[in-house]
């Protein structure tokens, strides 16, 4: 097995990179309002329901179709991937892992195109879409080295005089993906991944917003080599479909990442034992935050205001690890203030197929509403220093926006928005800024710039989140660099990208024998 390393980003200041680029968006434009199957037991479906996924930065593109599936065709799914399990789980684990490693070797091939999907169904600037997916090809890499890590190696046990002890791990079942449109290939791709490799098959439900890129990613995976029924592609309404996936008795685990509203439900829908279950369901859940990034007294000014600017706008503000707090001690506020305000000034929102573009419009209408609703709340709630406006006739193009003398109990200080929305809270001292950053119900990312030694040590100790980041930004982890999950309303801390993550999927057995 290799050494695993991170795909590298492409480097768009080479000029043959972009004109590669503008490549790869040329040709994927010509395959805009295509339709997309669904994929039951190996079969193609297109029926009457398909629902247009729009181009978040021109409404009137229609970038693809997705067929939407019916209550019966996800039952049927399941039934069928319970069948495909049976034989699947039984293949060596180096072999799935090859199909990872085949899928990912294609994928870099075709990289610029897939990073096209991004631009054009994610509204994703050019270096958020291959970052996303090089994250991709990175999960595919990752999981496969990590299941032949745990799969192929014997655990040693105690050793105890006259038995032969064993320690293996089976894999579940049959689980249900239901990921989320902000990260529509990177995301959804590694949860998947992750379950199959391990030996599961899965009903895979993308996010209703960006369908097309994971029809094209379920496709790879089928020029790969995987056989049909380990992983059934579902599109639909989240709605209905969730309920059947997540009330099903032959769904083993569910794993999801999306909001906290949903996790929530499907997690209490899925704990109800139903008739026929003999098992109880896993949870996996990656869910929202409220990100914070704290300035002490001591912080380099210019660093601290350049990674809150790129943690809060990036991708609009539409990640989980987005910074939405700026907490800031009282004896640098201003300068650090003025600072942000001045690169967020710099910012150009645009068309994110155009390469100057810093920010792209945001998903969709529900999303630009929520925003600005926000902004509203904001203006009440504190001094909105720059942005607030937002343009929705063309795309979902809202301003990157700061509000500043906000104070911690405040709506936009506590809930998530999932947009380019700062709140900037002043802190008395440095112990004051760690309880505001700790006050909130999530418990995702968050970061703290200082010089002082012993306060960054206390950060360590008691900023409660599951990623904190010292003196740097608090957005994009890196798969095996930076294990990623949260504590508290932000999931089940399930560190996607790390060494405990295919665990989530496999269930130890022990074997005992008396010699
Ligand atoms: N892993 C991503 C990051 O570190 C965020 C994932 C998400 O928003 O769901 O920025």
């Amino acid at each position: 097995m290799e050494t695993f390393y991170n795909e590298p980003f492409t480097n768009f200041a080479l000029e043959h990179n972009r004109l590669a680029f503008m490549d790869a968006l040329a040709e994927v434009k010509l395959q805009w309002g295509r339709k997309y199957a669904l994929l039951v037991n190996g079969q193609r479906f297109i029926g009457e329901a398909v629902l247009p996924s729009f181009s978040p930065a021109d409404h009137s593109v229609v970038v693809g179709y997705a067929a939407q599936a019916d209550c019966g065709q996800v039952e049927r799914a399941i039934e069928s991937a319970a069948e495909a399990f049976t034989a699947w789980k039984g293949v060596k684990p180096s072999i799935r892992a090859r199909i990872l490693y085949r899928a990912a070797a294609l994928m870099r091939r075709r990289k610029h195109r897939f990073s096209a999907w991004l631009v054009y169904e994610g509204g994703k600037t050019w270096p958020e879409a291959d970052a996303e997916t090089a994250e991709a090809i990175d999960f595919l890499n990752y999981y496969a080295r990590e299941a032949q890590r745990l799969l192929e190696v014997r655990t040693p046990l105690v050793p105890y005089p006259g038995e032969d002890n064993e320690w293996t791990y089976l894999p579940l079942g049959v689980g249900a993906v239901i990921s989320p449109w902000n990260f529509p290939l990177a995301i959804m791709a590694g949860m998947t991944a992750a379950a199959i490799v391990c030996g599961n098959t899965v009903v895979l439900k993308p996010a209703s917003a960006a369908p097309v890129i994971a029809a094209v990613f379920v496709d790879l995976l089928r020029e790969a080599g995987l056989p049909d029924g380990i992983v059934q592609f579902v599109p639909g309404a989240g709605n209905v479909i969730g309920d059947v996936l997540a009330e099903h008795p032959l769904i083993r685990f569910i794993n999801f990442t999306g909001s906290m509203e949903v996790g929530l439900k499907l997690n209490e829908n899925a704990n109800m034992r139903r008739p026929g279950q003999r098992w109880i369901k896993r949870v996996v859940a990656e869910l929202g935050g409220k990100d914070g990034i704290v300035v002490d007294r001591s912080a380099s000014i210019t660093a601290a205001a350049e990674a809150i600017v790129q943690s809060a706008f990036g991708y609009g503000g539409q990640k989980c690890s987005a910074c939405s707090r700026a907490i800031i001690h009282e004896a640098v506020h201003d300068d650090v203030v003025e600072e942000i305000v001045r690169l967020t000034g710099q910012l150009r929102v645009g068309d994110p197929a155009l390469f100057e573009t810093d920010v792209g419009p945001l998903i969709d209408r529900s999303a630009f509403e929520k925003t600005a609703a926000y902004v509203e709340i904001g203006r009440n709630e504190g001094t909105l220093l720059c942005g607030g406006g937002g343009d929705g006739s063309i795309g979902y193009y809202a301003e990157p926006t700061v509000i500043a003398g906000v104070s911690s109990g405040s709506r936009i200080a506590q809930e998530e928005i999932f947009g380019p929305l700062l709140a900037v809270v002043k802190a008395g001292d440095f112990e004051e800024a760690l309880a505001i950053a700790n006050d909130t119900p999530y418990g995702l990312t968050g970061a703290l710039f200082s010089q002082e030694r012993m306060h960054l040590e206390r950060a360590r100790e008691t900023f409660h989140v599951g990623n904190l980041y010292l003196n740097r930004k608090c957005t994009g982890a890196l798969v095996g660099v930076h294990p990623f999950g949260g504590f508290n309303l932000s999931g089940t801390d399930s560190k996607a990208g790390g060494p405990d993550y295919l665990l989530q999927f496999l269930q130890p057995k022990v074997v005992s024998e008396r010699l």
